[in-house]
């Protein structure tokens, strides 16, 4: 079992500078490279990855690349030296995972933003786009990386309350320190909207989308979901695969 539980004290005093974490680590990709990069792999197969430990996820079963996961604990642990509570919501997603959260917004099962996108959208590609304001596509996920995280709350108006303030403050202030950036911050030109509560380990995520994801994946390789017919024109490499913050790419 690749559990780091109860790793905090023990994997606290053994850390290394976050920059120092990725060169230590295995191989960039553990797995096949189309196959990793658009989440078709079982995490638990792969000593890349580990499960979080209830000190940082709860009772979620959430993993990560072994290097984003220490990162991680280490800045949970200064937050919490500094006041602020760190809460794990998501961490890696499959292909799979992804479709289903897609394809439930696609056919108006579940809701984005409170609207029903299949009703207010008969039309496909305007279908897609608006999904695209909060949700990437299977395959396009930086989630299926296991370097990216969501943190304390989805919900935009959590992060404008007095703890959401504070822990935003903080996580622009320290979160570089331990390697993780903000992939979507406000005022980019493209891609999906200001998500305050998603954060991207650096040392990993940035290598993985330049050396590698926006070189090698094409439209064929996202394979099938409602609507994927619309990725052969859209600009999604550009606009939302690269419509990240520059300090990532
Ligand atoms: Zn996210």
């Amino acid at each position: 079992m690749k559990l780091l539980a109860g790793a905090g004290l023990a994997l606290l005093s053994a850390v290394q500078p976050a920059q120092e974490d990725a060169r230590a680590a295995g191989p960039l990709l553990p797995f096949d490279a189309v196959a990793y990069l658009t989440g078709r792999f079982k995490p638990d197969t792969s000593a890349a990855f580990v499960l979080l430990p209830a000190e940082v996820a709860g009772a979620r079963q959430i993993w990560l690349r072994r290097e984003a996961a220490q990162a991680l604990i280490r800045m949970t642990a200064a937050a919490r030296d500094d006041g602020i509570a760190l809460q794990l919501l998501s961490g890696t997603r499959s292909f799979a995972d992804q479709k289903a959260i897609w394809e439930a917004k696609f056919s108006g099962r579940r809701t984005s933003a409170g609207r029903n996108l299949a009703r207010d959208f008969p039309d496909t590609r305007q279908r897609v786009e608006a999904i695209l304001r909060y949700s990437s596509a299977p395959g396009t996920s930086r989630h299926h990386w296991g370097t990216d995280i969501d943190l304390n709350s989805t919900s935009m108006s959590w992060w404008t309350t007095r703890d959401g303030m504070a822990a935003l403050t903080w996580l622009h202030r320290r979160g570089g320190e331990f390697g993780f950036e903000l992939p979507y911050p406000p005022r980019r030109e493209h891609g999906y909207r200001y998500e305050p509560w998603h954060w991207s380990y650096a040392p990993l995520a940035r290598p993985l989308l330049v050396r590698h994801y926006r070189k090698m994946i094409t439209a064929q390789d996202l394979g099938e979901f409602l609507g994927a017919g619309q990725f052969q024109q859209l600009p999604w490499m550009e606009w939302y695969v690269e419509g990240v913050a520059g300090v990532l790419k």
